[in-house]
């Protein structure tokens, strides 16, 4: 589809692929053209469909059915009208069929295949949690994760958190990124705030026990001996791997919790005292250490740069720089003193693809639906206006969505709970983009700059909680627990 509405299709003529420079033929642009074939069937032109394909849409619920209808209960609407439609139809996204997707994880016992995620019961719990909660109005979804379906989740954690974090299941070893996956899912849910009390100073020691300390006694990393030996950084579990992915999730988990400028223990137990920061100077030199020669960060230093550890990266200088809101000029110019800007700014804008309008992870890498988070969120972070808002949300409502719930990397792709939320985070992000550089622009009376605001799709319709752009849970779910008294 051409637009959002029939009525304006005539404008964009997108719905061919451009034609690649085919040079060299390689096994990269091959792929490119299959994806770019696959995509450019869903970007139909709705005044061209015949009125029994537009029934079939909106008995479907991607289409809206009439001007008049409800947000509620809209995709579940048959229409029995005969007649074309005489209204502007515009695109929605599939709440309840996504919601029903979603929830099995907490309602029934999954099936058999998904023994293969033993490890990631966090994960899979915070995926569905957050998803779910992004759709759901903010007081149905406070409602019903303070009931005995937020016990009921609570218990698909693993039972017992070993040395402080949690593992992916019931005894195994704690992992930084299982245990970020099951404190946001304690932060998501009401019933848990004694929970994270109980478990705050274990978790502060095992977090502790990850960092890379310098073993002499000179302050001071230098680049070459981060780079080296990662000093500053922080391992994924003991004995494991260093990468940027550690810091992020360590420094995040201790801001929710109010740890990350502890000095020591909070704690009447002395036995064991450990006096340590986590968000020390050296923390920050390591972030920095990994962003590559291409402008994004790689996992480790000299690694490829990377749409995920991209975000690990500038979110956790974020944090420990003391600034989780989007840009500022005080955080802007702290980053602009430590990083190089001009070719972040540069390897992100080429990661929104041209044609399909999602984001790729790499360069040279196809679009993939879970990107519209790691690299969306990116963008309107730290560089406003380098990104195509509208063009994002056509290829997350009309590609990434399966018509029976759920959503996907890319239409050739089956769904799962990973992008489902991560398409649902993106989407939600480029809404609150939106939101913000349309407020901007009538707060300046600057016409001349509202190019940029088109969107796609039913806006109301559409509509997402906000997530937090550093936190990725709802921002009032964040407010709620900063302003924790922990005593
Ligand atoms: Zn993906």
């Amino acid at each position: 589809m051409a637009s959002s509405s029939s009525s304006s299709s005539s404008k964009n003529n997108d719905h061919k692929p451009p034609p690649l420079f085919n040079i060299i033929e390689t096994s990269t642009t091959v792929l490119q053209k299959q994806t770019e074939k696959e995509c450019s069937s869903y970007f139909i032109d709705l005044s061209r469909l015949s009125v029994s394909e537009i029934k079939n849409l909106q008995q479907i619920g991607l289409l809206s059915s009439s001007s008049d209808d409800d947000d509620d209960g809209k995709e579940e609407t048959q229409n029995q009208n005969e007649n074309p439609p005489q209204v502007p139809l515009q695109v929605q996204l599939l709440k309840q069929k996504h919601c029903r997707y979603l929830e099995q994880v907490w309602k029934n016992p999954l099936k058999a295949p998904f023994v293969s995620l033993d490890s990631s019961r966090p994960w899979m719990l915070y995926w569905c949690l957050n998803g779910y909660d992004l759709m759901m109005n903010s007081s149905s979804s406070s409602s019903s994760a303070s009931s005995s379906k937020g016990k009921k989740m609570i218990s698909l954690l693993p039972a017992k958190y070993y040395c402080g974090g949690f593992g992916g299941g019931p005894g195994q070893m704690a992992h930084a990124a299982t245990t970020y996956a099951a404190i946001l899912s304690l932060c998501i849910l009401a019933t848990s705030k004694q929970i994270l009390k109980e478990i705050r100073i274990p978790l502060y020691r095992w977090m502790c026990s990850l960092q890379v300390v310098s073993s002499s006694s000179s302050s001071g990393a230098t680049t070459t001996n981060i780079a080296s030996n990662g000093i500053g950084g922080y391992r994924m579990a003991h004995d494991s791997e260093i990468d940027v992915r550690a810091t992020y999730t360590v420094v995040c988990c201790a801001q929710l919790l109010g740890l990350l400028k502890t000095k020591k223990i909070p704690s009447t137990d002395t036995s064991n005292t450990v006096n340590t920061v986590l968000g020390r100077q050296e923390v920050i030199n390591y972030v920095i250490s990994c962003q590559t020669y291409e402008g994004g960060f790689g996992s480790e230093p000299f690694t490829e740069a990377h749409g995920g550890y991209t975000f690990c990266g500038i979110a956790a200088l974020k944090l420990l720089l003391g600034d989780t809101t989007t840009t500022t000029t005080t955080t802007t110019n702290k980053l602009n003193s430590n990083l190089n800007l001009n070719s972040l700014t540069g390897w992100l804008s080429r990661r929104q693809t041209t044609y399909e309008g999602g984001f790729s992870g790499r360069t040279n890498k196809l679009v993939d639906g879970c990107y519209s988070f790691w690299q969306g969120i990116l963008i309107p972070l730290s560089f406003p206006l380098l990104y195509n808002i509208a063009k994002l949300e056509r290829y997350i409502l009309l590609c990434a969505q399966e018509p029976t719930g759920g959503l996907r990397d890319k239409p050739s792709k089956s769904r799962d709970f990973y992008h489902t939320c991560y398409n649902l985070c993106g989407l939600s992000i480029a809404q609150q983009h939106h939101a913000t550089t349309t407020a901007t622009a009538t707060t300046t009376n600057d016409d001349d700059e509202n190019d940029d605001d088109e969107t796609f799709g039913d806006q109301k319709q559409t509509l997402l909680n906000y997530t937090h752009p550093v936190y990725n849970i709802r921002i009032d779910r964040v407010a709620k627990i900063l302003d924790m008294n922990w005593k």
